[in-house]
């Protein structure tokens, strides 16, 4: 039995129940752990479907470029899937991003163009505008643009759904997902809401976005926009794949206690995930401690896998210089034989 191209092997990730970060709470809390796809995030199934649909609206062929701002997890999966059907991929990428992200692209054969970080979106060297003129100045190529790409929200609708759906056996009562693009969180619940409009379904938010107030108040308060720290979720935008009809509710987590359940759920669980997995479960439990009853069943998305943040949250010197954590937790043979 063979996958005919790595593409294949994109979806079908497994469901995990949390056992140990889960203590107090009433009903069964299961992670689908997506860093199981071929690019180690839930951006592959997008990635793939964006690209499958410019095929078939004849915006990318044969010898095409495709073109994209990225912060990573959707280079790769974008970069995956080019490199199979043989197309090539430029990623234009603000310089804040860590060296590893930028390598990764590269070893999988992207062009990666570096562009400065502290310039306003509408500046021309700006990882948008610079995406933006390559596109207008490279023949045949193609900006897929994920915010307002509704292929992205398609792609959950077609497969996260169907798959938390069959694997909980239409058990599902609760639905907690971090909203970056909105992608992940409205194209499933879109699908879960249709089989059961029951499912209470419960957005990720961070310290520094807009999107909880914009949900309570219907305003965008340009005051809930300031810098933090956690990667892929929370936007100073609203996207085109966020449909706010489709999420009941927000709850907002802050950068250490993101961080805190990520290293949680890599040392409890086995689970080694990145810094939005611990947003999501954070989050996800504050929500179940108050509103989940014996018998319901939650399921919370976990995006990447924790490779990602070695440099970051699973570096004790790096989470003691931010204040997350008071000392560090490994000793070196200094400490044991001076
Ligand atoms: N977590 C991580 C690590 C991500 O890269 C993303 C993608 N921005 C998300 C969460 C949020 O997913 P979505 O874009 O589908 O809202």
């Amino acid at each position: 039995m063979y996958y005919n191209s790595i593409i294949e092997t994109i979806g079908n990730t497994p469901l995990v129940k949390l056992n140990k970060v889960t203590d107090g709470i009433k009903g069964t809390v299961l992670a689908k752990v997506e860093y199981f796809n071929p690019g180690n995030s839930v951006k592959d199934r997008m990635a793939i479907k964006m690209i499958e649909d410019a095929e078939k609206a004849g915006i990318l062929s044969k010898g095409g470029t495709i073109i994209e701002g990225t912060s990573g997890n959707t280079g790769m999966g974008l970069a995956l899937a080019a490199t199979a059907k043989g197309y090539k991929c430029i990623f234009t990428m603000a310089d804040k991003q860590s060296k590893e992200k930028m390598d990764i692209l590269r070893a999988v054969g992207a062009e990666v163009v570096v562009c400065p970080t502290n310039v306003t979106p509408d500046d021309p060297r700006s990882y948008y505008s610079v995406a933006r003129k390559l596109n207008a100045e490279i023949p045949n190529s193609f900006y897929p643009n994920q915010y307002d790409n509704l292929s992205n929200t398609a792609a959950h609708y077609e497969t996260t759904g169907p798959e938390i759906w069959e694997q909980t056996e239409g058990k599902i009562t609760h639905y907690a997902c971090g909203v970056g693009t909105g992608g992940t969180m409205c194209g499933t619940a879109k699908f879960l809401k249709e089989q059961n409009p029951n499912v209470k379904t419960v957005g990720i938010d961070t310290y520094g976005s807009v999107f909880k107030k914009y949900k309570e108040t219907g305003v965008f308060d340009e005051n809930e926009i300031y810098p933090y720290l956690t990667e892929g979720i929370g936007e100073d935008i609203l996207p085109k794949n966020v449909d706010f009809s489709l999420i009941d509710e927000f709850v907002k987590v802050t950068d250490k206690d993101a961080a805190l359940m990520a290293r949680r759920l890599s040392k409890e669980e086995g689970l080694f995930v990145g810094w939005s997995c611990g947003s999501a479960v954070h989050g996800a439990l504050e929500y179940a401690r108050k509103n989940l009853k014996e018998g319901d069943v939650m399921v919370i998305i976990l995006p990447d896998h924790g490779t990602r943040y070695l440099g970051k949250i699973y570096n004790d010197s790096w989470m003691k210089d931010h204040g997350f954590v008071e000392t560090r937790q490994y000793a070196t043979a200094r400490d044991i034989v001076a």
